[in-house]
């Protein structure tokens, strides 16, 4: 039997009526003659709340029993799927990612898909199962603990499962219709994409559009995953929503095909280091140690020896960030005046494959944003993106400046 994967998000299984017409795209699928790996989200709101009860807890909490208790939400909804197809006369059941196994590495809530061996699910299907609902976001460490994919996790579970087993499409059902040129959350302009490339879709994701977990692209792109995003509120049929494919297959081809945002930011500064060879190691050597993401950086103009250096990071990790930094100053491995934090900046990225061969966008940008009067703080670029740190107020505002000036809302 050729196999599909379905993964239903958070709105998609948010009650029991929500599961049920979730159940019924599974039940058509299994219908059309196919064996379907269910791979469910934990019901919406539910993982934040389970995050907030830990920590409540523990501030400081141990990130093993952390996994325990984040990872329970998918537990519900995998059991809940099961009875509601088997309740239509789908044979169905539920696992757990341990009964899997699906095997990660030990880095707890931050864990890496190490293997899926198909042996149980198989057999299932041979003695005549035809729905395998999977809970989504977790695995099992080679120490036999529960493990957390990171959030968004459910998506890589989805692509790995379909990966693992050959899966014809790995169907990604959510709360909007598809991949659209921006969050269609901040402007009503956003236009659905009919197809997106696999190395647009992972920036526009590592740029923090949350439709997709990053490393579900990644890994999509690796295994050549036919990856497809659509709606669980609406009929679908084999045309509907966003296909994610290779460069080859795309049908447009706008310079840029979209923007992105991450709201949650902050701007580290340090005044006054010293400048000398290694001082870049030394500042940003203890920050990956502390686990700090550092993304942006910037080195001032060296003065008389010494320079200011700046960089950007998630705004729930500056008080680890400013710990690691006073210890290395204590420890007298760096000097420096003081240490700024600005927590009130936001991210916000274009990125298209176009940007190779066309020259500008850059330019295009950065009036786009001095026409609204917006402040650029930090900006960096690859082959496909250019970014910009600016004042969080300012954020929908730009998204929306620059959606316009690519002039995003007509396909090409
Ligand atoms: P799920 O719970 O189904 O995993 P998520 O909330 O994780 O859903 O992701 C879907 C959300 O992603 C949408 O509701 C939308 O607001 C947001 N989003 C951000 N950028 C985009 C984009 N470019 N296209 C579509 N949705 C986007
Ligand atoms: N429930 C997890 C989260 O909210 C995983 C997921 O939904 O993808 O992050
Ligand atoms: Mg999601």
């Amino acid at each position: 039997m050729p196999i599909l994967v379905m993964k239903f998000g958070g709105t998609s299984v948010a009650d029991p009526d929500r599961i049920r017409n979730a159940a019924k795209k599974v039940h058509a699928e299994v219908a059309r003659g196919y064996d379907v790996i269910v791979i469910v989200s934990a019901m919406s709101g539910k993982t934040n709340e389970l995050v907030s009860w830990v920590n409540e807890t523990s501030p400081m909490f141990d990130a093993r029993e952390y996994d325990a208790v984040v990872s329970s939400g998918e537990n519900v909804t995998a059991g809940l799927m099961a009875l509601t197809l088997q309740e239509m006369d789908v044979p169905a059941r539920s696992w757990q990612g341990w009964q899997v196994p699906l095997q990660t590495t030990s880095a707890h809530s931050t864990a890496r898909i190490t293997g899926i061996p198909r042996k149980n699910i198989d057999q299932k299907f041979a003695e005549g199962m035809k729905v395998a609902v999977v809970a989504g976001f977790q695995g099992i460490s080679p120490e036999g603990r529960v493990t957390t994919l990171g959030r968004g996790g459910s998506d890589t579970t989805a692509v790995a499962f379909a990966a693992a087993f050959d899966a014809e499409r790995c169907d990604i059902y959510t709360d909007v219709d598809g991949i659209y040129t921006t969050d269609p959350r901040i402007t009503n302009k956003a236009r659905k994409l009919d197809r997106i490339s696999f190395e647009e879709m992972l920036e526009l994701a590592s740029l923090g559009a949350k439709v997709l977990q990053t490393r579900s692209v990644e890994l999509a792109m690796q295994y050549k995953v036919r990856l497809r995003v659509l709606s669980s509120f609406e009929e679908t049929n084999s045309t509907s929503g966003t296909l994610v494919c290779d460069e080859e297959e795309l049908m447009e081809n706008n310079v840029i095909s979209g923007v992105a945002y991450s709201r949650d930011e902050a701007k580290m500064t340090l005044v006054s280091v010293e400048d000398r060879p290694g001082i870049a190691a030394a500042i940003f050597g203890p920050l990956a140690e502390a686990g700090v993401n550092v993304d942006m950086i910037v080195q001032n103009i060296s003065d008389d020896g010494v320079t200011d250096m700046t960089f950007s990071c998630p705004v729930d990790q500056v008080k680890r960030a400013d710990q690691a930094l006073a210890d290395a100053r204590s420890k007298g491995d760096i000097l420096f005046e003081e240490l700024l934090a600005d927590t009130g900046v936001a991210k916000v990225s274009v990125v298209g494959i176009g940007m190779r061969s066309h020259a500008g966008v850059a330019a295009k940008m950065f009036r786009a944003l001095r026409d609204e009067n917006i402040n650029i703080k930090i900006i960096t670029t690859s082959e496909i993106k250019i970014s910009v740190l600016i004042d969080r107020k300012y954020m929908e505002l730009a998204v929306q400046a620059l959606h316009d000036a690519f002039e995003l809302e007509k396909a090409s």
